[in-house]
């Protein structure tokens, strides 16, 4: 049995999404005429009760595009040090805004209103770049997939509001967060000026993200992603995969995080391994103690036993649970686990 568990973007479409793309119907998205895809937007938009809506084939084309209609060349936005729209997008935010990324030491991925505040630069100072935008991320995935307080959100959202400053929220894995802390969509509709939310993740579609917004945000965003290349043809068929995943995979994510719960715990009684962080939803990282077990030798010896999941660099492995880990996976992986 092959178990996969580097990522919860592995995961192949089951049947009933399979029907629902076949079924789909389709038209040109570039000229709107989608309705499947004009469906997904709308049904997305209505979760969040925000305007509007926008589907894209990437997180990172999605978030790309909010840092571009939130700031102008030469501006700074503000991220935790683990963000991924700073580590893991290719440098985008200068290569296709002209915009820096002024860091902050976060907890986890994490940071509070105060550590926000102090790093935003006085816009008098002409010296200095303006701050535009602050960029949240929940769950965080380099944090381990913590579930951010929702309070500490709304602080830092009055603090955008007293300097003027646009909110984006990443939410690759946002239903995650939401799902463990038994939050709704439209709490966070109502302090963010735009949210991604991300299809293929723990919901299990092939492809796709969407951006949420007002109406004029969305507006501005059409045009960006056409120029970043996004605009997609007959698109309904993978909107239909995310329509069916909203309706049907996003309260089980509720499995994934007991399943990662118990791995953490299996984890933590094997006397190699030295650490395990707090496991809030579907990413477990841990660290092992080298003095007992090398990185490599128990990488290896998952792979020999047909389990892979990945290295994060600083000594950090990562594991995801996901929709295609199923329940005899997870009982294989806990015995393989107990064996080592
Ligand atoms: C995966 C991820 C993205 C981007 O997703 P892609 O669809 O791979 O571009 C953005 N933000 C976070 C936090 C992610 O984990």
């Amino acid at each position: 049995m092959e178990i996969n568990l580097i990522s919860d973007t592995v995961t192949k479409p089951t049947s009933g999404m399979l029907k629902a793309i076949l079924n789909a119907e389709v038209g040109d998205d570039v000229f709107k005429v989608d309705p499947t895809v004009n469906a997904l937007e709308e049904k997305v938009a209505d979760l969040f009760k925000m305007e509007a809506a926008l589907f894209f084939p990437s997180g990172t084309m999605a978030n790309q595009t909010a840092i571009k209609i939130h700031t102008n060349p030469g501006e700074q936005l503000i991220c935790d040090k683990y963000a991924h729209v700073y580590n893991y997008e290719g440098g985008g935010v200068s290569f296709n805004s002209g915009v820096s990324c002024r860091l902050v030491d976060g907890f986890r991925g994490m940071m509070t209103a105060e550590q926000v505040e102090e790093v935003i630069n006085p816009p008098d100072f002409y010296h200095s770049p303006l701050t535009s935008l602050v960029c949240i991320e929940n769950t965080t995935n380099k944090g381990g997939g913590a579930c951010w307080d929702f309070t500490e959100l709304q602080r830092i959202k009055t603090v955008c509001q007293k300097h003027g400053l646009a909110y984006h929220l990443d939410g690759a894995r946002l239903w995650n967060a939401m799902v463990a802390k038994k939050e709704s969509a439209s709490q966070y509709g109502e302090i963010f000026d735009t949210i991604s939310v991300c299809l293929s993740k723990g919901l299990g579609c092939p492809v796709g993200s969407v951006l949420v917004g007002s109406k004029e945000h969305i507006a501005k965003a059409l045009r960006v992603r056409k120029v970043f290349g996004g605009g997609m043809r007959q698109a309904g068929y993978l909107a239909a995969a995310g329509i069916f995943a909203l309706d049907n995979h996003v309260n089980r994510l509720a499995e994934d995080h007991q399943k990662a719960k118990e791995i953490g715990e299996t984890l933590l009684n094997l006397n190699f391994i030295k650490k395990v962080e707090p496991i809030e939803s579907n990413i477990i990282i841990f660290e092992i103690d080298k003095s007992l077990m090398t990185e490599k030798q128990f990488l290896d010896k998952l792979k020999e036993n047909g389990v892979s999941i990945i290295g994060m660099g600083q000594g950090k492995l990562r594991i995801v649970t996901h929709l295609d880990y199923t329940d005899g996976m997870h009982k294989s992986f806990l015995e393989i686990l107990r064996k080592l």
